[in-house]
């Protein structure tokens, strides 16, 4: 069946009648779709049947997760070694005393082999047959958010900044693609991803796990991502993954730009920018939601029935399941301090609309306490049949009950050439080159060159967190087969041609902004051999909270290191490889070029070679504002008194913000030049779409790849307009002298706006269309 089908489902008893007229009238097709739809009506029915049979106890245990940790043995399961075990005894008294439905990674907090989660998976499937009364298979949930991410020798993908910033939509569902055959792979049916929240701050922890600041982009790149996981057909295939999209809503932004703090945010606001992506990736048909850790006006939205159940599940009519993040039910006592127990704070997240709670280890707890509550009238029972309907849904949506073990190597494109081969070419396309003063990029590969910097010798850092562990901490001990900057520069121009020394060393055990430095004179002399220094500086792998962060400014360490540098004349290529944009404005002027490398996975060292020796073109883009100061944190689609023009007459002020790199800056080793840009007509009334065309001609001497950005400004509004907002984009590749004409259709409802009211809105009036230099403006007349 499409997906689409899902959302157009009303409340449960209609959606039943609805479900029935159809089966009738499918009755009478023979098309495939017909087919997959009748499934699904099936689904609906097996779902019921399954409810009826369930005690109170086993529903409530379909609604608990609990984390390996709990069902493994062995003094050595937080140690850093393998073999983790499952206690088979301990796992059978749980499954038989409170028919838990979900287990989540991980043990060990480290990747294990294809085989050992093979085995893993089909021993928890095993005894769950074995002990639970009606035999509901479990749900294994991940986070392969870059690929397999836990799974030994799995081909890993750049993080999602990297993967916004190819603005390659279709090479994007690619890559999800081949995530979640490698995830099944594994025999994991679950996949927490793709994150939704939008990087509009750039302190935050995970800016890196999204895909930028921008509404349009994160909503395509969230539906390519749904697509490539869950492709449109259902039961998933076997080699899908259930989607999950986090963290609804209102994450990755909050005041004190600190992970899992509180956030002011209007409701227009909110549905304006933060909700569209969760809305889009919801009716491309995502199967399950993660909730925000964080607390938005005061109220934890694990606790926010309104956005909880009115908007996600009546309004945006989600028929999967919603989970909570890590403990946060708990949180809702232990840390917001909303619930004066752990009982009420039960009772307030699952009357607010959470189905399945990540408890993750006070299992106990939560089930007792949640049955009880059921007992005393305090959680009315149909909120659990709804939660577990929900949770079987997904269940029988995902093939599990057809097939939850694996026999052989049902997987061989596992780690395959041709799975590395697109891992390098989202890693390629999402490089981006931000400054080639006098085109000192591409090298020449006879150059002498010194690398410095503590990421040119570092597989943690190109792949950053989540890899092979949560922190990202012990991806050296999986990723050696993978070149580092300074590996791969070496293949490229020969190891004779390269000096390296880091200056600056991250303290691996320590915290991820610790850090060593040497005395720079060693460097220096080298750099009189060298013709050019390439410094690879940024960050270490982090996420969530410990990855906070107090001082936007790159490190001192680091910055000096390049100070000291620039004072030998020789050319410097900056490469920024981070999770976020830390502050480089006093290096930019001393350096000749700078690339954004952002996290690009294990082929990110090789992407990064060939593209600085010209064999490979940049055509990444930035999915962010770049800023140059810590108080002048802006996005590109900010109001226009945040950046004002000089103000003639007595107050002759001037309020520029500057910013260090626009959203969308990305330069290449040939030029574009943009003309005839044309659209159907001047005036629209609101269900009108609006065609617009522009030529695109490579007029350099390199073949390429250009994104056309389609900007809209709405001139006047009621409620100040944004300065301007991307509504189309579209990648293209041109031979030299080549022109290609670009199409974009947008309807006139994709212009409006949330009102004071939270209603959309397109007001009548004059709107520009912008691409690139060229303008043009249409009238909105109803
Ligand atoms: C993170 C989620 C993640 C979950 C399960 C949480 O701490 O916020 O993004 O999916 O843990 O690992």
């Amino acid at each position: 069946m499409r997906f689409n089908f899902l959302k157009k489902t009303m409340n449960h008893k209609k959606y039943i009648l609805f479900a029935s007229f159809l089966v009738v009238l499918w009755s009478c097709s023979t098309s495939k779709s017909a087919i997959q739809e009748t499934q699904t009506v099936t689904v609906e029915q097996k779902v019921e049947n399954l409810l009826q049979k369930m005690t109170l106890q086993e529903k409530v245990g379909q609604m608990a997760q609990i984390t390996l940790d709990v069902i493994t043995k062995g003094n050595d399961r937080f140690s850093s070694y393998e073999p983790i075990e499952i206690n088979e005894e301990e796992f059978a008294k749980i499954i038989q005393k409170y028919q838990i439905g979900s287990v989540l990674n991980t043990a060990n907090n480290k990747a294990l082999s294809l085989e050992k989660w093979q085995e893993i998976t089909a021993k928890i499937q095993h005894i769950n047959t074995e002990k639970s009364i009606n035999n509901i298979p479990i749900l294994y949930g991940i986070d392969a958010i870059h690929g397999a991410t836990y799974t030994d020798k799995a081909t890993f993908y750049p993080q999602q900044i990297g993967l916004a910033a190819t603005f390659n939509t279709a090479l994007v569902e690619k890559a999800a693609a081949l995530t979640a055959y490698e995830t099944r792979a594994s025999n994991i049916h679950w996949n927490f991803s793709p994150v939704l929240d939008l990087g509009r701050d750039a302190r935050f922890p995970r800016m890196w796990e999204t895909f930028g600041e921008d509404v349009y982009l994160t909503s395509e790149m969230g539906k390519a991502f749904v697509l490539g996981y869950q492709g449109d057909v259902l039961p998933l295939p076997k080699d899908k993954v259930i989607a999950c999209l986090k963290h609804y809503v209102g994450y990755g932004v909050s005041n004190a730009g600190k992970d899992r703090t509180p956030l002011f945010l209007p409701e227009n606001e909110l549905r304006e920018r933060y909700l569209e992506p969760f809305k889009q990736a919801i009716e491309q048909g995502a199967l399950s939601v993660m909730v925000n850790s964080g607390i938005i006006n005061s109220l934890p939205v694990h606790a926010n029935k309104y956005l909880l159940t009115d908007v996600l599940k009546s309004e945006l009519n989600f028929k999967g399941f919603t989970v909570t993040d890590w403990a946060d039910i708990e949180n809702l006592h232990k840390r917001d301090k909303v619930a004066q127990n752990d009982r009420e704070a039960i009772k307030i997240a699952i009357n607010a609309g959470i189905d399945m709670a990540m408890i993750p280890y006070n299992y106990e707890t939560f089930c007792d306490n949640l049955i009880d509550l059921v007992q005393k009238n305090e959680v009315p029972e149909t909120r659990i049949n709804d939660a577990v309907r929900r949770i079987l849904r997904v269940k029988f949506l995902a093939g599990l009950f057809e097939k939850n073990t694996l026999s052989g190597n049902e997987y061989p494109e596992f780690a395959s050439k041709n799975h590395e081969k697109t891992a390098y070419q989202t890693a390629l396309e999402s490089v981006t080159l931000l400054k080639n003063e006098q085109n000192i990029l591409p090298l020449n590969s006879k150059q002498k060159v010194l690398i410095v910097g503590p990421n040119a010798h570092s597989m943690r850092t190109l792949n950053g967190g989540w890899s092979y562990s949560w922190q990202g901490e012990k991806v050296e001990q999986f990723a050696q087969k993978y070149n580092t900057i300074v590996e791969a520069i070496e293949q490229k121009i020969g190891k004779e041609n390269v000096q390296f020394e880091a200056g600056v060393f991250y303290k691996n055990e320590g915290k991820y902004f610790e850090e060593n430095t040497t005395d720079f004179s060693n460097i220096i002399s080298k750099a009189a051999q060298a013709d050019v220094i390439i410094a690879c500086i940024g960050e270490n792998s982090y996420t969530e909270k410990p990855g906070d962060l107090n001082d936007l400014n790159l490190s001192y360490p680091q910055k000096n290191l390049v100070l000291a540098l620039a004072k030998t004349n020789k050319p410097i290529v900056l490469i920024l490889n981070q999770g976020r944009p830390r502050l480089i404005r006093e290096l930019v002027p001393l350096s000749q070029a700078i690339v954004q490398l952002y996290l690009p996975g294990n082929f990110g060292g090789d992407a990064l070679a060939n593209l600085l020796f010209g064999t490979e073109n940049f055509s990444g883009k930035l999915p962010f504002t770049y800023p140059k100061f810590a108080n002048s944190l802006l996005t590109y689609d900010h109001k226009p008194s945040e950046n004002q023009e000089k103000m003639v007459g007595a107050y002759d002020y001037e309020s520029d913000v500057s910013v260090q790199f626009e959203f969308g800056t990305g330069l290449s080793y040939t030029t574009f030049q943009y003309s005839n840009l044309k659209i159907n007509k001047k005036e629209f009334n609101s269900s009108e779409t609006i065609e617009i065309q522009v030529d695109i001609t490579n007029t350099g001497t390199k073949i390429g790849k250009e994104t056309t950005l389609l900007f809209s400004k709405d001139l006047y509004a009621t409620l100040t307009p944004d300065v301007k907002r991307l509504r189309r984009f579209q990648k293209t590749e041109l031979q030299p002298n080549e022109t290609k004409t670009i199409r974009f259709s947008l309807p006139i409802h994709e212009l409006q706006y949330i009102n004071h009211e939270n209603k959309r809105t397109a007001e009548n009036g004059i709107y520009q269309l912008q691409i690139q230099n060229l303008i043009t403006e249409i009238e909105l007349k109803n």
